[in-house]
């Protein structure tokens, strides 16, 4: 390993805010030919906002959503914070007891007790694992939440299914553009994300990329899972992500690069940081390494 924050390509990687940890990282550049693109704060901004709740059980929409946010109010997932902000505009419901023993599984959901009673919010496999049984008409509520185009978790209250949240990201402004710059680059971007395949594949398409190129629903273990099975088959990857679940996988990558917006824990396993959020640094940075290192040789 080399030392951290050493800038190559000084004056212009600086000038750009594109930060480079060592000449090994110069060479990485030259030799990747996939790009694992991560959906949530990558592509899009990261900011989810609630857009539904649809109650499935006893309790009335707003107290679905109370529950909800009591289970949430310990966990910084972006969902979380979207959930907290829509029960708090939400005056319905009456106040609950303040959750207790709160504890998350990344990827999976979260679980709070709140007051008796005991909440879960998250994935359906996850509910599932932890006693939740879904019905029929649970899952078709779910699916149509998501072939909606939302990113859409549930919520259960001592084990009964009490109903679904749907939220929505925004697509960043640069995306779809950012994603040309490094096909024109010879680069073949594929999509990776936590999240439900029918909002992985929405997302996919505003960008450019095709269904095929699309790994959904990955654990975040499942992330550098997915970087060593390319690398089985051959490719030379680079993996560009900004969230805790994506530090895995940034290490694992031949090149990893991280957004400068995201979490340390990412940036401190990324061979790239590009300052910001603008995730058209990342054709630019590998442009940049590339020109760099065209100059040295
Ligand atoms: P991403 O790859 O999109 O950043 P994550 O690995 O953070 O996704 O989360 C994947 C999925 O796990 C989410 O779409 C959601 O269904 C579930 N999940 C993760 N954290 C939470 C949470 N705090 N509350 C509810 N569901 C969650
Ligand atoms: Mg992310």
């Amino acid at each position: 390993a080399t030392p951290i924050g050493l800038l190559v390509g000084t004056g212009r990687g600086a000038q750009l805010g594109i930060l480079i940890r060592g000449p090994q990282v110069l060479e990485d550049t030259r030799r990747i030919d996939t790009v694992l693109l991560d959906k949530t704060g990558t592509l899009t901004e990261g900011r989810l906002a609630v857009v539904g709740v649809h109650p499935l059980g006893s309790l009335a929409e707003d107290s679905v959503l109370a529950h909800a946010a009591a289970a949430e109010a310990g966990s910084e997932h972006p969902i979380a914070r979207a959930v907290v902000d829509a029960a708090e505009a939400a005056p319905g419901a009456a106040p609950l007891p303040a959750p207790r023993g709160f504890t998350s599984s990344p990827g999976g959901g979260v679980r709070a007790q709140v007051g008796a009673a005991v909440v879960l919010a998250g994935k359906a496999e996850w509910l599932g694992e932890n006693g939740v049984d879904l019905t029929g008409a649970h899952r078709a509520a779910l699916l149509e939440a998501q072939e909606a185009g939302s990113t859409a978790i549930l919520v259960a209250v001592d084990g009964r299914l009490e109903g679904v949240v749907s939220l929505r990201d925004t697509l960043k402004e640069g995306s779809a553009a950012a994603v040309g710059r490094l096909r024109r680059l010879g680069l073949r971007p594929v999509l990776i994300t936590g999240d439900n395949l029918p909002v992985a594949r929405a997302v996919a398409a505003e960008v450019g990329i095709g269904p095929g190129d699309v790994f959904a629903d990955v654990r975040p273990e499942g992330k550098a899972e997915a970087v060593r099975a390319l690398q089985a088959g051959g490719a030379v990857v680079a993996m560009v992500g900004d969230g805790v679940n994506d530090a895995p996988a940034l290490a694992r990558a031949d090149l990893g690069i991280a957004m400068g917006s995201g979490t340390d824990v990412a940036i401190e396993a990324a061979d790239i940081t590009v300052m910001g959020s603008d995730v058209n640094q990342v054709g630019q940075s590998i442009e940049l390494s590339r020109r760099t290192l065209a100059t040295i040789k």
